[in-house]
């Protein structure tokens, strides 16, 4: 089938299940500001029958089979509709999803991926530590084989909307007699497990997303184990790679609200605002582009590359100039009451620490783009055992 009639296809399948979008609909990016899980909930469910939401998936798993090409028709159609902000639901969707299609069983697929395509069931992702967040592979959260299942003691923070996910997918210690990459292995626990506690953070823009997470003795069954016993650095790996494609500059608003608001308050007629837009509109767009170029090279089964690091450095940057030229244009008076640019603009900076710093960007592109000497990397090859730790508090 060519192009046109794909689009056209695609675009009368979609109009039977949603609403067309208005011109002057709200925004959000990345959840921020508002907790509503129900209108997502319900936008998954409507788009379950067909796979629409995850295309590239397997049927059989709940998508449609769709190639990269195909996804990125039906994402393009998808934006002329009403489609709730999907971010709770985007570590289900856009990391374990994926990460399950290439380290999971076929019994877990089977079990865990039509629900995560559905909305019926919310994950997050327990990896970051106190003492292990840059330097992800220090982790110490430690699982202890018993029989047939693993107990879990350790510390996770950070986990975004852990306070409403039924499943985390989990890194933790294995084994502290090989070197810190060898010894780690992933996990799916069950949050609502005795021995798991959630404790929420406030962030500066005002939510209540993420959280603390504690395990003393959770029990995860063996069958809940993702790939190999110490083969969850592979897998961390491949969530990390979508994760930093997924936090580009991908959805929220770009041109058309830029342009709306620019409009409206008369600052179009300032040939300063005017160049800055013109600079804001295209390094969104290269963001998305690359975003596109990154996403389409995993779908297509080649191991993932530094252009997810780029595209994730380059859409911090233009997202924070987006939310600065936004309040800028807005004056004195965005910053009083309930305003979404505000929020953007508090929400901008986290897109530099998220699914890893800008910093840490910068290193793999200085190392695997630039060839530039690698960082020293002192224990690397030392027992994790006998690596010097900071006391636990
Ligand atoms: C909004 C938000 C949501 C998040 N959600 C999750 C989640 O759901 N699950 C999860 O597991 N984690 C989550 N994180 C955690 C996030 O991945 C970590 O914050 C991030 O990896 C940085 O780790 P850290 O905070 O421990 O900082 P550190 O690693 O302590 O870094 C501190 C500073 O030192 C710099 N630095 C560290 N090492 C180097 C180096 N080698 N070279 C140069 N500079 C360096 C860093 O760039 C940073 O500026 C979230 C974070 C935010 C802000």
């Amino acid at each position: 089938m060519d192009e046109q009639a794909f689009r056209a296809e695609v675009r009368a399948a979609l109009s039977e299940r949603l609403k067309p979008r208005a011109s002057d609909a709200a925004f959000s990016f990345l959840g921020a500001g508002q907790d509503d899980l129900e209108a997502g909930r319900s936008l998954l469910a409507t788009l379950a029958d067909g796979g629409w939401a995850v295309p590239t998936w397997p049927a059989q798993w709940g998508g449609r089979d769709a190639t990269p090409e195909q996804a990125g028709i039906i994402a393009q159609e998808m934006s002329r509709f009403e489609v709730p902000d999907l971010y709770p639901f985007m570590v289900g969707v856009s990391l374990v999803g994926p990460t399950l299609l290439t380290h999971g069983s076929d019994e877990q697929k089977a079990r865990w991926l039509p629900a995560i395509a559905s909305g019926a069931e919310i994950w997050c992702q327990l990896f970051s530590e106190p003492d292990a967040g840059s330097d992800l592979a220090a982790l110490a959260c430690r699982a202890v084989p018993d029989g047939d299942v693993w107990r879990v003691t350790g510390q996770k923070v950070w986990s975004s909307r852990a306070h409403y996910s039924k499943w985390g997918l989990l890194l933790a210690r294995t084994d502290a007699d090989v070197p810190k990459h060898a010894g780690i292995t992933a996990f799916a626990l069950d949050m609502s497990a005795p021995g798991v506690e959630v404790r929420p953070l406030r962030q500066m823009n005002g939510d209540v997303h993420f959280n603390e997470v504690f395990m003393s003795d959770a029990v995860v069954h063996d069958a809940d184990r993702i790939g190999d016993v110490g083969s969850g650095w592979g897998v961390a790996i491949t969530t990390l790679m979508h994760e930093r494609g997924a936090l580009g500059p991908g959805g929220g608003p770009g041109r058309d609200e830029l342009i709306s608001l620019v409009r409206a308050t008369g600052a179009a007629d300032d040939g300063v605002v005017r160049d800055r837009a013109a600079r804001v509109i295209s390094e969104l767009m290269v963001g998305r582009l690359t975003n596109l170029r990154a996403r389409g090279a995993m779908q297509a089964g080649r191991a993932p590359g530094p252009e997810g690091s780029g595209a994730k450095l380059r859409g911090a940057g233009a997202i924070k100039a987006l939310a600065d030229l936004a309040l800028d244009v807005e004056g004195l008076g965005g910053l009083v009451g309930e305003d979404e640019w505000l929020t953007l603009f508090l929400t901008a900076p986290s897109i530099s620490i998220r699914g890893g710093t800008d910093e840490i960007q910068r290193n793999i592109l200085g190392e695997r783009v630039l060839g530039l000497p690698p960082e020293p990397r002192v224990d690397k090859s030392v027992p994790f055992k006998e690596v010097p730790r900071s006391a636990p508090s």
